[in-house]
C-alpha cells in the first residue's frame, strides 16, 4: 500500500515539474509555478522519507535526514531572500553546485556499496557501473566548475589560463574517460584508488574548464554546467530506479541545454567561441579609434523632450539593476504616460547579467507585461519613436556590432536605438560596458549624455515633469 501511494506521490511530483516549468515561461505565471514544482519536489521527498521501504524496512534516520533538511531549507531561503538582482548568477552558480555534488556523493556511496558487495565475491554489472562513473563525472565537473563560476562572478578569482591549457584539458578528459571504460569493461580491476583518481581528476578538469572563460560568458557556463547538473541528477534516477528524480534530471539537463543555445544565438556566437573566447574578461579590448566629441542634456531638458514625445521606448540595461532604479523608472512611464505619451520598453535578450534580467526586474516593479517588447519588435518600432531613453545599458545597443567586423560583439544581434529620432543616454560616465569596448552611439548627432546615478537621474526626471 505504502508503495503505491509512493508511486503516485512520484507522479504527482513528475507532473508539477513539467506544468511547473512551462509556467516558468512567462513572467505572470513563473512564480505560481515556481511553487507548483516547489510543492511537488516536497511531496515526493516527504513521501520518499516517509513511504519508501527496502526489504520491508523504512529509510529511519529521521534526525539526520531532518536535520539537514532544516539546516539546508534555513540557508538556501536565507541567502535567496538577500540575495541581490545583480548577485543571482552567483547564486545560480552556487546552488548548482551544490546539486552537482550531491549527484557526485550519490556515486561514492553506491560505489562503496559496490566495493563491498565485490569484496564478499559478488559480482557487478557494467549498466550499473556505467550510471555510477557516469554521476561521479558529470556531478564533479559541474560542481567544481560551479564554484569556480561563483569565484569569478563575485570577483573572488580572476581569468586564468596557461599556453596549451586546451590540450592538457582534452588530455585529462581523455584519461578519465579512458579509465573508466577500463572499469567498466574490466570491473574485477576496480579499486578505491582508480576510483577516487577518476574523482580528483573530474574536480581538476571542471576548475581548468572554467577558469580560462571570460567574465561576460559566466551565465552561458553556469546554464551549461546547470544541464551538466540535471543529466548527474537523472543518472542518480536510474541508479535508484526513481521516477522522479529521473523526471526532474532530464528536465534539467533539457532546460539548461537549451538555454545555453538560446544565449549563444542572443550573442550571435558559437558555443565553441563562448567556451575559449575569453570575452568580456579582464582583457577585453577597447577601441583606441577616436570617436568625436559627445553632448550631454540637462535633466530639465530632457523631462520637456519626454513630456511632448509621441512615443517614448526606455531601454533598460545592467546599470538599471545595480541602481535598482526600477520602481522609479516605473513612476516616470505612469507620469508620461498621464501626460499622453505613448511608453514602451526594449528588453535585449541578454541585457543585464543574465537572459530575463531586466523582464524579472520590471516585474518586481509591476511594469505591465504588455509594455515589455522584445528585441524584433522594438527594432519595428524605433523609426516611429521620438525619444530612447537608455538607462544603464550600453553594449546591447553598440552599432558596432553591427557595422565593426573588428568588435568583439559583431555579430551580436542589438537594439536599432539610432533609427529613432533622438536618444538620451544615462550613465555615470563614458566607461565601457561588460564587453570593454567603446560605443559609437554615444558620439553620434543624435544622442545626448544624461550622466548620474540611473536611480538619482530618474527622481529628478520625475520631479522636473510634475512641475510642467
Ligand atoms: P553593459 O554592461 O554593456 O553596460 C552597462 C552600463 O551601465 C555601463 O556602461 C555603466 O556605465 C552603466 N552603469 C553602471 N552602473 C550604473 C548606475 N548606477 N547608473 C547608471 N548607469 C550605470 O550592460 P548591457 O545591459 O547593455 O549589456 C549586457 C552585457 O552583458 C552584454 O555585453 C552582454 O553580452 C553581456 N551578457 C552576457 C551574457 C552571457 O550569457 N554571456 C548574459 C547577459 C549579458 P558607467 O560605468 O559609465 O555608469
Amino acid at each position: 500500500m505504502d508503495l503505491s501511494i509512493l508511486i503516485i506521490c512520484y507522479l504527482v511530483g513528475s507532473v508539477t515539474f513539467i506544468i511547473g516549468l512551462k509556467m516558468l515561461s512567462h513572467p505572470e505565471s513563473a512564480r505560481k509555478g515556481n511553487l507548483l514544482a516547489a510543492g511537488g519536489m516536497a511531496i515526493s521527498v516527504l513521501g520518499t522519507i516517509f513511504l519508501y521501504q527496502e526489504d520491508g524496512e523504512k529509510l529511519g534516520n529521521y534526525p539526520w535526514i531532518f536535520s539537514a533538511l532544516i539546516i539546508g531549507s534555513v540557508l538556501g531561503t536565507l541567502a535567496a531572500k538577500k540575495v541581490k538582482m545583480t548577485a543571482m548568477p552567483e547564486m545560480v552558480s552556487l546552488f548548482n553546485g551544490m546539486g552537482g555534488a550531491c549527484a557526485s556523493l550519490i556515486s561514492i556511496v553506491e560505489f562503496d556499496h559496490l566495493s563491498h558487495l565485490l569484496s564478499r565475491g559478488g559480482s557487478v554489472h557494467s549498466g550499473m557501473l556505467l550510471i555510477i562513473f557516469a554521476g561521479l563525472i558529470i556531478g564533479t565537473v559541474s560542481f567544481s566548475g560551479s564554484m569556480v563560476a561563483w569565484a569569478k562572478l563575485n570577483g573572488r578569482i580572476k581569468d586564468f589560463s596557461f599556453k596549451g591549457q586546451h590540450i592538457v584539458n582534452l588530455f585529462i578528459f581523455a584519461v578519465i574517460i579512458g579509465l573508466s571504460a577500463y572499469l567498466i569493461i574490466f570491473p574485477e580491476h576496480i579499486s578505491d584508488t582508480l576510483f577516487y583518481t577518476i574523482l580528483v581528476l573530474s574536480v581538476v578538469y571542471g576548475l581548468f574548464f572554467v577558469l580560462p572563460i571570460g567574465g561576460a560568458d559566466m551565465p552561458v557556463v553556469i546554464s551549461l554546467l546547470n544541464s551538466f547538473t540535471g543529466v548527474a541528477a537523472a543518472f542518480g534516477g536510474f541508479l535508484y530506479d526513481n521516477p522522479v528524480m529521473l523526471t526532474g534530471g532530464i528536465l534539467v539537463g533539457s532546460a539548461g541545454t537549451i538555454l545555453t543555445i538560446l544565449m549563444c544565438k542572443a550573442m550571435n556566437r558559437p558555443l565553441s567561441n563562448v567556451l575559449i573566447g575569453s570575452f568580456g574578461g579582464s582583457s577585453a579590448a577597447v577601441s583606441g579609434k577616436d570617436q568625436g566629441s559627445y553632448k550631454q542634456i540637462s535633466i530639465s531638458d530632457s523631462a520637456v523632450v519626454m513630456s511632448y514625445a509621441k512615443k517614448v521606448m526606455i531601454v533598460p540595461g545592467y546599470g538599471l539593476a545595480v541602481a535598482q532604479a526600477q520602481h522609479v523608472c516605473h513612476e516616470l512611464e505612469k507620469l508620461l504616460s498621464e501626460k499622453g505619451v505613448e511608453v514602451n520598453y526594449a528588453i535585449h535578450p541578454v541585457a543585464g547579467r543574465m537572459p530575463g534580467h531586466m523582464n524579472v526586474l520590471l516585474a518586481e516593479a509591476d511594469v505591465d507585461y504588455a509594455r515589455l517588447l522584445e528585441m524584433e519588435q522594438a527594432n519595428d518600432e524605433f523609426p516611429q519613436t521620438d525619444v530612447v531613453l537608455i538607462l544603464g545599458a550600453n553594449d546591447v545597443v553598440n552599432p558596432a556590432a553591427k557595422t565593426d567586423p573588428a568588435s568583439p560583439i559583431y555579430g551580436m544581434p542589438v537594439l536599432n536605438v539610432e533609427l529613432s529620432k533622438m536618444v538620451i543616454i544615462n550613465k555615470r560616465s563614458m566607461n565601457p560596458g561588460y564587453a570593454g569596448i567603446e560605443n559609437e552611439l554615444f558620439f553620434q548627432p543624435k544622442s545626448s549624455m544624461l550622466f548620474g546615478d540611473a536611480k538619482s537621474v530618474l527622481q529628478q526626471l520625475v520631479a522636473e515633469i510634475k512641475t510642467l
